[in-house]
């Protein structure tokens, strides 16, 4: 899946755990599965193999004690009794929210445990009408029949399973075929089989109903009687039956037949049988759509065209070409790149009103929410065509990654969402290089993952602990994507420069060409390897690593990525003289000493990792790629070292060795950012790196750091100093314990070396530094106290935030200025060339603007539409009259890029008729991203009153159920709002409400939950958030709570290391 706006030895027979292949009172026969005695057992009337194509009824012993021994089975995981190799499913949907939904499924499996007396499946909300099975002894063609009881099904809801007791008991190799009529109902949620239905903004009125399905993870179940784990792979024959003529109707396959009513008033239609595939990918979807069509030539045989079409809701017909084109060169990419051919004749994607998560990668039947799939490039942002790219780009890397070979279980799930998240990157470039999207991996996904994975409450990449739907649910988290992907970039990248794998040396350039260059590539020939391997099958990370390794040549690749996948967080690699004087800027000589440990938000975060499964001590191998470089010199005399060429280092400490930084330069780790991993320098070399940080904004040629590099020092400096990082010892009495010198970056260091942004053109860098300014700012911020009315106290009140402020405008200044002043107009094209700087703007504002207008690869209008956000919230007077004068303009004459900061900003400073007006041009607005941005807006209120009306609006019959938590979680993220979010949704009626829409899970949910309390800075919040959350049902969000509450006691620190350190140099810090 694609979140919100915002995939061992094949699969075994027998093997142990939950999936150990013996039935239970079985032993015996499981033993000798041919044997007499227990064939003899199995009942009066079995027919031994021998008759050949017979049929005969036979009579079974049913109900009773026996059923339940047969069936006993009380675990969340399904036995694997049996191994499903092909279903029939027929559907009869109903075009109603809640209406009837029928069925009959027919399931053929083999026998995989002898003495096999009972049949385990998911079920959840289905009454059974009808329960009839065949079987087919093993090297037989005797088919027989029997019918059970459909009193005798035991029902275990708690673990949404059924049990189906067979009467007898059947051998290892067998062949079973089961039919069963199921009775149930529509979901009434955004999962299972459900109905999305929108509102047309010109009648007011709901827009046609349309069938949609979304499976994963667990969701199958609630469609039709399965075994819905991903390893039980199986063929679809799919129908859908009673459908009301003139709507159209898809599945994963193309149609095979569709056959009229006598009265011609509905249809049934036929599908043709798909490949083995797991249940979550299966998918239909009914409704009224328009569409396009269009293909692709497949690079590996040219003679081969796939089908590709997009499907949307009447009306958007000038929104379809743009995924269209995505899909097909995306497609195109993967086969290349994968050298493996997409195996189904076509690719549906289609656009549905009501969607919770961001899209859904059904093989053959990609679903999308409006926002993630239709934009016309006449009328649409660069941001929401570059979402619309990267969406396609991730959902169609699933058909590889996830879909041709899947996780073993959830509990790997990077195995799908990593790989496709790190691909989206790839697949984007080949269909929209102008985004220039690689060089957002380091802030979109390296950096989001850090910045989660510095808890104590995460779990790693495998995560021994998946044992229910909930944290099936939860699994679906930063972790499998972001540090999934993050993770397998740094393995790619090592891979393909180390001189210890076949192909090593490939891409060795340290400039960063960030194309994907899979010629010659050991990590794409590995996955090639995978690919081939599992297709059609499951997998586990650590048969993954093993064909990586294999075709590397790379012996230790699977024992030093086990550091990565068994273990969770983030690692600090430390840079400190052996003498120990690190903060010391005159100590610029010695014996330079590296070592490793674990990054901790907090002292408290370290603290409570202490107690927990994985503690401490953790190591993990660092592909370290050192550059040394002299400062001062020119870009020709630049001396540029591999100290440690192509290997990495698993240690708790590394070699030492002599170095002046006076003589030899700076010593910097993690080249381009691939690492997943931060480092920390001693003081005389943080300030070698600033210099060659400002070094490389003025002077001509090659900058010593790129833009991925200033980014990644700046995230880590900022990082290292915010989570403490330098407090190993937390005395339990005072979590700001002492401070480990190798490791110590103050908050005033930080800050100032902040000031490098004063020349920064990128925005890569700035992304980073908008993300700290935010939780800098939010953690100053006043708050209210638990049990006030709410509202925040006035921030003019408070000491350092006017000081911060003033800070956060200082270093913003030059780049704003260089902005302009005359964009957000969607009649005018700005460009850099065209910016005519005031006289009074600062010198720095000229030498951005340099850069811009000779720069060809950044995207200005996203570039500056969120600069321009983070500088209407800092209260930039010239930009928010600018906001205001572009508001009042008309929503239709604005950018679209700058529509979410403009609505934002006057939300923010417009009070009650400044929330009315985006109210009302929300509810008008029909392109669904700017609609989106509109309501979002509502959540930058700041007025007591007016925060209350948007909670309100959110909850009413105006917002779609797919947006709500959207807006909520908003809410909760505005500083000035946090506490009166808090107080809305924990009142027992939002509550419940809330609960019974989202709390099974999902992507919503796990943000309500994070965001509502996580935005706390103090110990009494921490308190009242501990209590309601252990007073509450949170499902699937259970993990999601506890990380909140971790990051809120994390948060009392920073703001008190802030209160120390921080504010004092705010105070007093010099320009
Ligand atoms: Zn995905």
């Amino acid at each position: 899946m694609a979140s919100a706006p915002t995939t061992y030895a094949k699969m075994e027979e027998v093997g142990t755990g939950p999936h150990a292949g013996t039935a239970p009172t079985s032993a015996r026969c499981a033993a000798c599965s041919s044997c007499s005695v227990c064939r003899a057992s199995v009942g009066a009337g079995v027919i031994v193999a021998g008759i050949v194509a017979a049929v005969v009824v036979v009579t079974l012993f049913s109900g009773s004690g026996a059923a339940e021994g047969e069936c006993a089975w009380d675990n969340y995981r399904l036995p694997g009794w049996i191994t499903p190799t092909g279903y029939s499913v027929q559907w009869t949907p109903s075009m109603s929210a809640g209406g009837p939904l029928t069925g009959t499924v027919v399931m053929n499996a083999k026998v995989a445990a002898g003495g096999l007396g009972c049949v385990i499946m998911h079920s959840q909300g289905f009454a059974f009408d009808e329960v009839v099975y065949t079987w087919t002894p093993k090297d037989s063609d005797s088919v027989q029949t029997a019918t059970v009881k459909t009193s005798d099904v035991i029902f275990r809801p708690a673990n949404q399973q059924v049990a189906i007791p067979l009467g007898q008991r059947l051998a290892r190799g067998d062949s079973i075929s089961m039919t069963i009529r199921f009775r149930g109902k529509m979901s009434s949620t955004l999962n299972g089989m459900y109905i999305s239905q929108g509102v047309n903004e010109a009648t007011g009125q709901p827009t046609d109903p349309v069938v949609v399905t979304q499976f994963e993870a667990t969701y199958a179940r609630k469609a039709f009687p399965c075994l819905d784990e991903p390893e039980f792979k199986a063929t679809f024959d799919i129908s859908l039956k009673d459908i009301p003529a003139g709507l159209t109707a898809l599945s994963n396959m193309p149609i095979k037949s569709q056959v009229a009513s006598a009265n011609g008033e509905v249809v049934t239609f036929n599908f043709e049988r798909s490949v083995p595939m797991s249940t979550y990918l299966v998918a239909i979807v009914v409704g009224r759509f328009t569409a396009t069509w269009g293909t692709y030539i497949s690079p590996l045989d040219a003679s081969r065209r796939v089908n590709v079409s997009v499907w949307a809701p009447p009306g958007n017909e000038n929104r379809l070409n743009f995924a269209l084109n995505a899909a097909r060169k995306s497609l195109a990419e993967y086969e290349s790149s994968f050298n493996v051919a997409f195996p189904l004749p076509e690719m549906k994607m289609a656009a549905i009103e009501s969607f919770a998560a961001g899209a859904m990668e059904n093989w053959g039947l990609v679903t999308y929410r409006l926002t993630a799939l239709l934009a016309d490039p006449a009328e649409a942002s660069q941001a929401s065509l570059e979402r619309v790219a990267v969406v396609v780009a991730h959902e169609l890397a699933h058909q590889w990654f996830g879909n041709l070979v899947t996780t073993a279980f959830w509990n790997q799930l990077f195995l799908n969402e990593g790989f496709a998240t790190l691909f989206e990157y790839l697949g984007t470039n080949a269909s929209n290089p102008e985004f220039d999207v690689w060089s957002e991996f380091l802030d979109n996904d390296v950096h989001k993952a850090m910045r989660i994975d510095d808890l104590a409450a995460v779990s790693p990449l495998v995560n021994p602990n998946v044992d229910s739907s909930g944290a099936v649910e939860s699994s679906f988290n930063d972790v499998a994507y972001a540090k999934g992907g993050s993770v397998l970039r740094m393995l790619w990248k090592f891979m393909d420069s180390s001189p210890l794998t076949q192909g090593g040396g490939a891409d060795d350039d340290a400039g960063g060409d960030d194309a994907g260059e899979p010629a010659g590539s050991a990590f794409f020939g590995g996955l090639n390897a995978y690919l081939t391997r599992y297709q059609y099958s499951v997998a586990t990370a650590d048969q993954l690593f093993y064909e990586l390794a294999d075709f590397s040549g790379w012996d230790d690749l699977a024992p030093n990525m086990a550091t990565w996948s068994k273990q969770p967080g983030v690692p600090l690699v430390m840079f400190a003289w052996e003498n120990g004087d690190n903060t010391d800027p005159s100590v610029t000589s010695g014996n330079l000493c590296i070592s490793q440990r674990r990054l901790w938000r907090s002292p408290y975060s370290r603290q409570l990792a202490g107690d927990g499964e994985f503690g401490n001590d953790q190591l993990y191998w660092i592909p370290l790629d050192i550059t040394m470089r002299h400062p001062k010199g020119s870009a020709a005399r630049k001396v540029a070292t591999r100290l440690v060429n192509g290997g990495g280092f698993s240690n708790a400490t590394y070699t030492c060795f002599a170095h002046d930084t006076l003589v030899q330069g700076f010593v910097k780790a993690n080249a381009n950012s691939y690492g997943y991993y931060r480092t920390a320098y001693p003081a005389s070399v943080w300030t070698d790196i600033r210099a060659a940080v400002n070094a490389s904004t003025t002077t001509d040629g090659e900058p010593i750091f790129g833009a991925q590099d200033r980014a990644g020092l700046l995230d880590d400096i900022l990082t290292v100093a915010e989570t403490q990082a330098d407090a190993p010892d937390p005395d339990s009495s005072s979590l700001r314990a002492s401070v480990e010198p190798a490791t110590s970056t103050s908050f005033a260091t930080a800050l100032d070396y902040m000031k490098t942004l004063r020349t920064e053109p990128e925005y890569t860098v700035w992304r980073s530094a908008l993300t700290h300014i935010s939780r800098i700012s939010a953690n100053i911020y006043p708050q209210a106290t638990p049990g006030s009315n709410g509202n925040a106290p006035d921030p003019s009140t408070v000491p350092c935030v006017g000081e911060f402020n003033d800070y956060a405008t200082y270093i913003m200044t030059p780049v704003v200025a260089a902005i302009g002043s005359m964009w957000g107009n969607a009649s005018v094209s700005v460009s850099a060339k065209d910016v005519v700087l005031p006289a009074d703007a600062p010198p720095e504002a000229a030498s951005i603007l340099a850069r811009w207008r000779s720069s060809s690869t950044v995207d200005p209008a996203v570039r500056d539409a969120a600069i321009i956000g983070t500088a209407a919230s800092l209260g930039f007077p010239t930009v928010v009259q600018r906001c205001n004068d572009l508001w009042r303009s008309g929503v239709k004459n604005i950018d679209p890029n700058y529509l979410g900061a403009v609505a934002s900003s006057y939300v923010a400073n417009g009070g009650y008729n400044g929330w009315e007006e985006v109210r009302a041009a929300y509810e008008a607005e029909s392109e669904a991203y700017s609609k989106n941005l509109l309501l979002r807006a509502l959540a930058s209120a700041t007025e007591p009153a007016v925060i209350k009306m948007t909670l309100n609006y959110t909850m009413s019959a105006a917002v779609d159920q797919q947006d709500k938590t959207t807006v909520l979680s908003g809410v909760a993220s505005n500083p000035a709002a946090r506490a009166l979010a808090w107080k809305f949704i924990t009142q027992d009626d939002v509550w419940n409400e809330l609960e019974d829409l989202y709390g099974s899970g999902g992507f919503g949910w796990s943000s309500l939950i994070k965001s509502m309390a996580s935005h706390f800075v103090t110990d009494a919040w921490f308190n009242e958030a501990t209590a309601f959350f252990k007073g509450a049902d949170l499902d699937a969000g259970a993990s999601d709570a506890a990380q909140a509450l971790e990051i809120v006691k994390s948060n009392v620190v920073l703001r008190q290391t802030l209160q120390d350190t921080g504010c004092p140099w705010l105070a007093t810090w010099d320009a």
